[in-house]
């Protein structure tokens, strides 16, 4: 509705909790002020910075959690609860608690859902990290263990974890003087390629510095707990363990259109083909799971919602670039790249950030905010 006639506030209503559902809010008290009346749909009250989990197994500091009141402020109100399925007809949500909430804008940022791929294997799982790895890493100190694979399945979104894991692993051994061997196996053409050649490169690099065996364009599968079998040529490996990343569906919400694995199609602006509807991040049919450009796409999306309210923005569609920290035990290295057609460009591999303000999830208004409730008493876990 053009600004003229559009005399009330937009309803928008936002699902989810995560970077892409709180970039969102954010952007979005910003880019429409008086305009918008932002409900957010979450039943967890925190934040929690999921790439800093891969760290808790090592006995560093919990990743930091932060209430998610305190950082979208008064602006917007937060209903604990979670999306049940939406009525696009009536443009209403109805929640798993029993409510019924309209809408004039609606987000869907509800993120993917992991699924276990391989039944004897550990499976990565950020929510419970130190309890699935931390025993591990104590047999590892205690030298009981001397092989330990990480693999990735064909269907992996998030393969940042799975090297980070590797390399926090491989260090860890070689510092108390642990002879371990540690192996990945990747069905990627060569280590984190998303991030493009220079990266890869660099990631390869750092990985043979660690003395950890990599095998690219490979699948691994786990016929029982302590072996794995690589193919093509059919390798079958004695291991101690096997931590596996999982696989990714999408949401599959009942009332929007879904692909063939409950993944929301978008446009290149995050619209949903389904009234006023729009979708970001993990839960989309975008084919990067990645936070930094769960926000990028987020963020999009905060701008058509506020050309909707009546704000005189040009719909930017999504020019998606590649940020990434990768732990590695000992100083992090910084990988960028931008993407265009399926293919990544102008690849970075460096000590030093390329990028102002680096975050381990790169956001423009959510990185803000936390760096301004740095200091602040956050939540214990
Ligand atoms: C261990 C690990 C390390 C990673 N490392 C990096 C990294 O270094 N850099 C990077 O950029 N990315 C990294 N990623 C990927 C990144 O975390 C995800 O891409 C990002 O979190 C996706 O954001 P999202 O908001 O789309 O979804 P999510 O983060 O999954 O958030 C979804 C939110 O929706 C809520 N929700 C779910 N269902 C409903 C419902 N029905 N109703 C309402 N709310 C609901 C959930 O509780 C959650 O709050 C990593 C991921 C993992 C697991």
């Amino acid at each position: 509705m053009p600004d003229q006639v559009r005399t009330q506030t937009l309803r928008v209503l936002i699902a989810g909790g995560g970077v892409a559902a709180l970039e969102a809010a954010l952007a979005l008290q910003e880019l429409a002020p008086g305009r918008v009346d932002i409900t957010l749909l979450s039943r967890s009250a925190d934040y929690v910075v999921r790439p800093m989990t891969v760290q808790e197994p090592f006995s560093y500091a919990l990743a930091r959690r932060y209430p998610i009141d305190r950082l979208l402020g008064d602006g917007v109100t937060h209903i604990a609860d979670d999306l049940d399925f939406v009525d696009t007809a009536a443009r209403t949500v109805a929640t798993r608690g029993g409510k019924t909430l309209p809408y004039d804008a609606l987000l869907v940022a509800t993120g993917a859902r992991p699924a276990v791929r391989y039944a004897h294997a550990i499976t990565m799982d950020d929510r419970k990290l130190d309890q699935l790895l931390h025993g591990m890493i104590q047999d590892i100190e205690g030298d009981y263990i001397r092989r330990v694979a990480f693999i990735a399945p064909e269907r992996t979104g998030w393969p940042l974890p799975l090297y980070e894991l590797a390399l926090l692993t491989a260090r860890r051994a070689w510092s108390m003087g642990i002879d371990l061997q540690t192996i990945v196996v990747t069905p990627e053409d060569r280590p984190l390629e998303l991030f493009g050649p220079a990266a890869s490169q660099g990631v390869l690099n750092l990985l043979r510095g660690a003395d950890i065996d990599v095998y690219t364009s490979a699948h691994a599968e786990v016929p029982q707990r302590r072996e794995i079998v690589i193919n093509p040529g059919e390798r079958h490996l004695q291991v101690d363990r096997v931590i596996a990343l999982p696989e990714l569906f999408g949401p599959a919400i009942v009332g929007l259109p879904q692909d063939s694995l409950g993944f929301i199609p978008v446009d290149e602006c995050g619209k949903v083909d389904a009234g006023p509807v729009f979708a970001a991040g993990d839960a989309t049919n975008f084919p990067i799971k990645h936070g930094g450009i769960a926000a990028q796409m987020a963020l999009c999306s905060a701008r058509s919602i506020a050309a909707l309210a009546g704000e005189p923005i040009v719909h930017e569609p999504l020019d998606p670039i590649l940020r990434g920290i990768l732990l590695t035990g000992e100083a992090p290295r910084y990988l960028s790249a931008r993407r265009h057609g399926g293919h990544s460009f102008d690849s970075t591999f460096t000590e030093e950030p390329t990028w102002d303000s680096p975050t381990k999830i790169s956001s423009h208004y959510l990185s803000q905010r936390m760096a301004q409730l740095e200091g602040v008493p956050v939540t214990a876990r």
